[in-house]
C-alpha cells in the first residue's frame, strides 16, 4: 500500500510520526551532533522536549547602551558602525565591532572566529548582543558575546524574550539546542499527550502539560515558567510516589504474621518495663504500639523507625522482640558494626537471660566453634534471639521460627539486605528498619517512602542539652587543661582520631598516634585505652566494656564507635581534625555523650579552613535537634550524597530538586495516596498513562508487581 500522506508532504510540513523520533532526524541536528545528544541524554525527540533549561537569561528589556555597567550582564542593540580585525601572537584573530544607539557605543570582540568579522563587514544594520559586560580601554565591551543580525522584516530571534539556557555537552552550541528544541515543539508537541488526568489536573490545580513544556522552554513571563515547572515537578514525584504507596499497599496485603499478642497472661509493654530500669517515654509508648499494631495484623510489618541519637531505640527494639518471642517465634537484630552488635548482645542479654530467653550473637569473626553453635541454636530454635551484623544474613544462617527481623541504623544497610533477612523467615518476617540518624523528611518520602513511619520525637526525661564548642587548633592545650579536671571529677572521655584514609591500617596509626599522646604525655595519671577497626573482636568487646564498667577514663577511638555505643557515664567527646568528618558523621558522634542528667561536652577542634566545612561545624554549634542538621546536610551536600541513599536509584529526577521541592514531593505523595484509593492498582483505562509513566521510570520496576 502507498503512504500517500507522505507522498504529497513537503519537507517543511512533513507530518512527524512519534515523539520516540531519535533526535538525529530532527532538523539541523543530524547524524554528527546527535551522538553529542547522547551525552547529555537527550536520545529521543521526546527526551529533548523534556530537557528543561538549566536557567534563563531575561532579554525583554534592553537599555540604553550608555547605561550598561561592568560586572553585569546585559543585551544591547544597536547599529554596527565599524568591524575591524587584528591578529595577535601566534596568530590569534580578534575581531572587533562597534555598535552604537542615540545614547553610544560599545565594543563586541570575539576571538579566533574570523568568519564572525567575514559576516560583520558584508553586513549592514541593527545588531544585538548578549553578554558579560567588562572595562576596556576605551569604554565598556562585551567579549565573546551571543549576537544576531536584526532583519528588516524577521523578529530577533532570542532577544526580547526570556531566553532558555540549556546544560550543554561540548560541540554543542547553545544556538543549535535552542533551535532544536523550538524545531520539536512546532512539529512534535501536538503528539504529547496528557497522562494526568482533567480531575486531577484540577484537584491539585496544575497545567496541562503540553502549555507547561511550552513555557519551560520559551516562557512568556516568570510567573509562567514557575507554574510550568511545577507542573513538571509533580509529575517527576507523583509517578515514584505512586510507585512506593503501591509497594505500600500491597506488602499490606500479602500473607504474613499475626501475633496473638491479646492472648498473653502479662501485656509487652507491661513485662517489658518490669524489666528494664526505666519507664518508657510517651513517644516510645506511642511507636511500640504502632508496632505491636503491625505485629497483631495478619500482614507483614514494613517500618520504619526514626529518632535522634539517644531517644532510646533499643528499648522499642526490645520489647518488639520480647513479643515476638512470648507468641512463640524467634526475633533477629542486624547492627552495621561488630561492636554495635556485640553492644546489643551484651545489653540484651543481660536484660532477658534472667527470663529464660537466650541470646546469641553472630558475627563474623567468631571461632569456628562458637560460630557454628550459634548457628545451631538459630535453627532449632534453642535460641529465641539472634543479634549479628551481616553474618546473620549470609548462607548456611537459618532460624527455626523467625517472626520478627530489626535493622538497626539502617543507613549502612541497603534494600537488598532488608530482603535476605526477611528470606530467614518461613512466612514473611515483620520488618522494623531503625534509622541512627534523623534523615530529612524529604529523603524519608522518597528512599523509605514503601514504609511506614513512625517517629520518636521525645527524648529520655532529665537529659541536659549537650554543650558544643568549636575550637581552633592552637587552643587545643587549654581544651586538654579543663578536661583534666572534670576527669578528675569523675567524668569519662572520648577522643576521635582525625580521620586520615579510608586505609584502616593508616586509620590505626592515626588512633595510636593520638594514644600515645594522651596516655603518656597530657594525661599520664589517668586510665587512657584504645579502640580501633583492626583490633580482634574480643579486644575491642573487653576495651568497651572496661569502658563501660569505668575501668578506664578516656577512651581513644576511631569512627568505629559512631554508631550506637552506649556508656551513659561518659560526658565529654572530643573529635580532633573535626572537619573531616560529615555532618550527620559528627551529629552521630557527638550522640555518644548526653546519654544520662549531667551535663554533657562536645569539642570540636578544627581551623575550619574551608567554607563548606565551616557551615558544618557551625550547624553543629548551632543546634542539638538532629532533624535540622539532617536538613542542613541535605542542603550542603545534596540528597544523592546522604549516606546509603546514592545507590537506592529513585532520586534521577527530570525537573524535581529535593531540596527546593520538599513542599511539591508532599503534595504529589497525597494525590499518589488519594488516587490509590479509588483504584489501587491503577487499573482504570483513564489512568493506564498513569501507569505507564510508573513503570517507565528508573527505579519503579523494583516496587510494583504488576498482573
Ligand atoms: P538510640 O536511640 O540512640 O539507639 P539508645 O537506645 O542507645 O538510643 O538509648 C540511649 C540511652 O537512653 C540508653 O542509655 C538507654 O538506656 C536510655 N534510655 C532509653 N529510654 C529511656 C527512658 N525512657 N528513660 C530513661 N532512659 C532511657
Ligand atoms: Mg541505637
Amino acid at each position: 500500500m502507498v503512504n500517500l500522506g507522505n507522498t504529497f508532504m513537503s519537507a517543511q510540513t512533513f507530518a512527524p510520526r512519534s515523539l520516540e523520533t531519535e533526535i538525529q532526524f530532527l532538523k539541523g541536528i543530524g547524524p554528527r551532533l546527535a551522538p553529542l545528544f547522547g551525552k547529555l541524554g537527550v536520545k529521543t525527540v521526546a527526551d529533548l522536549l523534556f530537557h528543561v533549561p538549566r536557567r534563563y537569561e531575561d532579554r525583554r528589556n534592553i537599555p540604553p547602551i550608555r547605561s550598561v555597567r561592568p560586572g553585569q550582564h546585559a543585551t544591547v542593540r544597536g547599529e554596527l558602525i565599524e568591524v575591524s580585525s587584528a591578529t595577535k601572537g601566534r596568530g590569534m584573530v580578534i575581531i572587533k565591532a562597534t555598535i552604537a544607539d542615540e545614547s553610544g557605543q560599545i565594543n563586541l570582540t570575539w576571538f579566533n572566529q574570523p568568519w564572525i568579522g567575514k559576516k560583520l563587514r558584508e553586513y549592514k544594520g541593527e545588531i544585538l548582543a548578549y553578554g558579560m559586560v567588562k572595562e576596556a580601554h576605551y569604554g565598556c565591551e562585551i567579549s565573546s558575546p551571543e549576537w544576531e543580525t536584526v532583519g528588516e522584516e524577521e523578529e530577533a530571534e532570542e532577544f526580547g524574550k526570556i531566553v532558555p539556557v540549556y546544560a550543554l555537552s561540548e560541540g554543542i552550541p547553545q544556538k543549535t539546542i535552542r533551535r532544536a528544541v523550538r524545531f520539536a515543539l512546532d512539529q512534535y508537541l501536538p503528539l504529547v499527550r496528557d497522562p494526568l488526568t482533567p480531575p486531577i489536573l484540577k484537584a491539585q490545580m496544575l497545567r496541562p502539560l503540553r502549555w507547561s513544556i511550552t513555557q519551560i522552554h520559551r516562557p512568556e513571563s516568570d510567573e509562567f515558567r514557575a507554574q510550568a515547572r511545577q507542573r513538571l515537578v509533580f509529575e517527576d514525584f507523583f509517578y515514584m510516589q505512586l510507585a512506593l504507596q503501591m509497594r505500600r499497599l500491597q506488602s499490606h496485603q500479602e500473607e504474613g504474621i499475626g501475633f496473638p499478642l491479646a492472648a498473653l497472661d502479662v501485656p509487652v509493654l507491661q513485662e517489658i518495663e518490669g524489666m528494664l530500669p526505666f519507664d518508657m517515654t510517651g513517644a516510645q509508648k506511642r511507636v511500640l504500639g504502632e508496632i505491636l499494631r503491625d505485629m497483631e495484623s495478619p500482614h507483614p510489618m514494613n517500618r520504619l523507625v526514626q529518632g535522634d541519637v539517644g531517644s532510646g531505640k533499643t528499648a522499642i527494639a526490645a520489647a518488639a522482640m520480647l513479643a515476638a518471642v512470648r507468641c512463640g517465634y524467634q526475633a533477629a537484630l542486624m547492627a552495621p558494626t561488630e561492636i554495635l552488635a556485640e553492644q546489643h548482645y551484651i545489653n540484651l542479654h543481660r536484660l532477658f537471660d534472667p527470663h529464660g530467653i537466650k541470646t546469641v550473637l553472630m558475627v563474623g569473626k567468631l571461632s569456628t566453634k562458637d560460630k557454628r553453635k550459634a548457628i545451631d541454636e538459630a535453627a532449632t530454635g534453642t535460641a529465641q534471639i539472634a543479634i549479628g551484623t551481616h553474618a546473620l544474613i549470609q548462607q548456611g544462617v537459618s532460624f527455626h521460627r523467625l517472626g520478627l527481623a530489626i535493622v538497626d541504623e539502617q543507613h549502612r544497610f541497603g534494600v537488598m539486605q532488608r530482603a535476605a533477612l526477611r528470606q530467614k523467615g518461613l512466612t514473611t518476617p515483620d520488618v522494623v528498619v531503625m534509622t541512627a540518624t534523623p534523615i530529612p523528611r524529604t529523603l524519608t518520602m522518597t528512599v523509605f517512602g514503601d514504609l511506614d513511619l513512625s517517629v520518636i520525637d521525645e527524648l529520655p526525661p532529665g537529659r541536659k542539652s549537650i554543650k558544643t564548642h568549636w575550637k581552633q587548633a592552637n587552643e587545643r592545650g587549654a581544651i586538654y587543661s579543663s578536661i583534666r579536671s572534670l576527669i578528675a571529677e569523675g567524668q569519662q572521655a572520648y577522643f576521635v582520631c582525625p580521620m586520615i584514609s579510608e586505609s584502616e591500617k593508616m586509620q590505626t596509626q592515626a588512633a595510636e598516634d593520638l594514644f600515645y599522646r594522651l596516655s603518656s604525655i597530657q594525661y599520664p595519671g589517668f586510665r587512657v585505652g584504645l579502640l580501633h577497626g583492626q583490633m580482634k573482636p574480643t579486644e575491642k568487646e573487653a576495651t568497651m566494656e572496661a569502658f563501660r564498667r569505668h575501668e578506664l577514663d578516656i577512651l581513644v577511638s576511631t569512627v568505629v564507635i559512631e554508631v550506637g555505643v552506649d556508656v551513659p557515664n561518659a560526658g565529654i567527646m572530643v573529635i580532633e581534625d573535626a572537619h573531616r568528618f560529615g555532618l550527620t558523621q559528627l551529629h552521630q558522634l557527638r550522640g555518644r555523650v548526653g546519654r544520662s542528667s549531667q551535663q554533657s561536652f562536645c569539642v570540636l577542634i578544627s581551623d575550619g579552613r574551608n567554607e563548606e566545612a565551616r557551615g558544618r561545624l557551625e550547624a553543629l554549634v548551632a543546634t542539638n535537634d538532629g532533624f535540622r542538621i539532617a536538613e542542613t546536610d541535605l542542603r550542603l551536600r545534596g540528597p544523592g550524597e546522604i549516606a546509603g541513599t546514592k545507590q537506592s536509584g529513585n532520586l534521577d529526577f527530570k525537573v524535581a530538586d529535593l531540596v527546593q521541592d520538599g513542599k511539591m514531593l508532599e503534595v504529589a505523595r497525597q494525590a499518589a495516596i488519594d488516587l490509590l484509593k479509588s483504584d489501587p492498582n491503577l487499573e482504570l483505562p483513564e489512568h493506564a498513562a498513569i501507569l505507564d509513566r510508573v513503570l517507565g521510570q528508573k527505579g519503579n520496576r523494583a516496587l510494583v508487581t504488576v498482573s
